[in-house]
């Protein structure tokens, strides 16, 4: 059936909220008058998440699940909804309802008046902690710093685009995807809806720490190579003052008696040095890692079942 909205929700683990997520995303979706689907991309959750989505699946044939042969991560689930998503606009939201699915009825205005992305805007985040809050804030600051392309603050994947945003994005085939980067970087006409990002739900972030600095090395490698440049910036300012300080040494060493002494200073300096070689070279080594995996041509995903597509929908997609 064709449908005018595609809900994209990747859910990975989120036993605990998925029932709920699904009933207020239902709400909000029956208001709209107009046919919808709700796709579920299953990443590879290791709790009952998949069969809790099929059981709703009996009950609302407007829902759909995409199963993954195992954890991808949150931006590939992303891409793999985008990917089997046939609505005239499609729409992203996290499964924890800490983005308010009711947000989505203001971005269906603004779509309507004519714009091809709208994206929410935090303008205050509730139940995170402190340091979740300043990482953040500060990530996405110097991530603005960074690159040329022009990525708003403070939003994160929660948005609408239009269906043919999403018909070049599905062209970007990079492998670490930094999803809100590539749809700003696509451009098309795009505006903001503010919202106060919500508490969890229920369940716990998916994201540790480890998957956030990926996430975030992620985001600053796929756009910007400034951090390859602090090697020679580094690399001009210590040569200048090493040469400095060598005249400083020959002419205490021909003008005065002092002998010039310590080879505590010499480790001192030999340690620092090295740390900075070794810094650069882990930043190189981000960067060339991420070329290896982009040449590997391997799929981004792999989807163990597909329920709720009718076979039209595939046909579509060819
Ligand atoms: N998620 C996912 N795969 C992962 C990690 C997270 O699909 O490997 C989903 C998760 O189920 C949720 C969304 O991505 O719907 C955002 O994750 P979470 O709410 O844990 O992140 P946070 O809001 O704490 O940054
Ligand atoms: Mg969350």
């Amino acid at each position: 059936m064709k449908v005018t909205y595609s809900v994209v929700i990747p859910v990975y683990n989120e036993k605990e909220v998925v029932r709920e997520t699904h009933k207020r995303l239902k709400a909000v979706m029956d208001k709209t008058g107009e046919a919808y689907e709700l796709i579920f991309v299953n990443d590879g959750s290791n709790d009952d998440t998949g069969s809790i989505v099929k059981d709703i699946i009996k009950a609302d044939k407007n829902v759909k699940l995409i199963d993954f042969s195992r954890n991808f991560g949150h931006q590939v689930a992303i891409s793999a909804g985008m990917d089997a998503s046939s609505g005239d606009a499609v729409v992203v939201i996290d499964a924890d309802l800490q983005d308010p699915p009711e947000v989505i009825l203001e971005m269906i205005k603004k779509w309507k008046e004519g714009f091809d992305v709208v994206y929410g805007k935090r303008i205050k985040r509730k139940g995170e902690t402190l340091f979740k809050r300043i990482t953040a804030k500060l990530f996405y600051r110097i991530l603005k710093k960074l690159t040329s392309v022009d990525i708003p603050v403070d939003t994160g994947d929660f948005r609408l685009i239009d269906k043919k945003v999403k018909d070049v994005f599905m062209r970007l085939t990079e492998k670490s995807r930094y999803v809100r980067g590539l749809i700003s970087w696509v451009g098309f006409k795009q505006t903001a809806v503010e919202y106060v990002r919500d508490e969890r739900f229920a369940g716990e972030t998916k994201y540790p720490l480890k998957k956030m600095i990926k996430f975030a090395a992620d985001g600053v490698t796929s756009f910007s190579y400034k951090p390859l440049k602090l090697a020679t910036y580094l690399g001009f300012l210590f040569s200048f003052a090493g040469f400095a300080y060598l005249i400083a040494v020959i002419i205490t060493r021909l003008f005065s008696d002092k002998v010039v002494e310590g080879w505590a200073s010499i480790i001192a300096v030999n340690l620092f040095f090295n740390g900075i070689v070794l810094i650069i070279l882990g930043i190189i080594g981000e960067y060339v890692g991420r070329i290896y995996e982009e040449t590997k041509s391997r799929p981004l995903y792999i989807v163990r079942e597909k329920i709720g597509f009718d076979a039209e929908d595939d046909t579509e997609a060819e």
